[in-house]
């Protein structure tokens, strides 16, 4: 399936992602991003140590593809606003997503 092929109403649009087990201790160097060796199916979300702030990378619930959110306002509910835009180019799909798990 080639989701650029399909009518933009038919695209799926919003998608709940989980919150991946990892330490959340974790510090991440400076422009560096943890990959997963396989990304995560479906997306998924953690909290990152980086440039000595906790931080969100998120993974792309089409293609995997790592991101930081950043330049997002993320609600209790753990609704980001405005959508995510993916850094991979042969994806680029903005999608609206909701992060389970979020801590207020
Ligand atoms: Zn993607």
């Amino acid at each position: 399936m080639i989701l650029n092929d399909l009518p933009l109403a038919a695209k799926p649009r919003e998608y709940k992602l989980d919150r991946l087990a990892i330490d959340p201790d974790a510090v991440v160097p400076s422009g560096k991003v943890p990959c997963y060796t396989h990304p995560p199916e479906g997306g998924g979300w953690h909290y990152v140590v980086r440039k000595g702030e906790q931080q969100i990378l998120m993974y792309c619930p089409l293609c995997g593809a790592p991101g930081y959110l950043i330049n997002h306002e993320i609600d209790a509910a753990g609704t980001v606003r405005p959508g995510v835009q993916c850094p991979n180019d042969e994806c680029d799909q903005v999608v609206d997503v909701q992060l389970n798990g979020i801590e207020g």
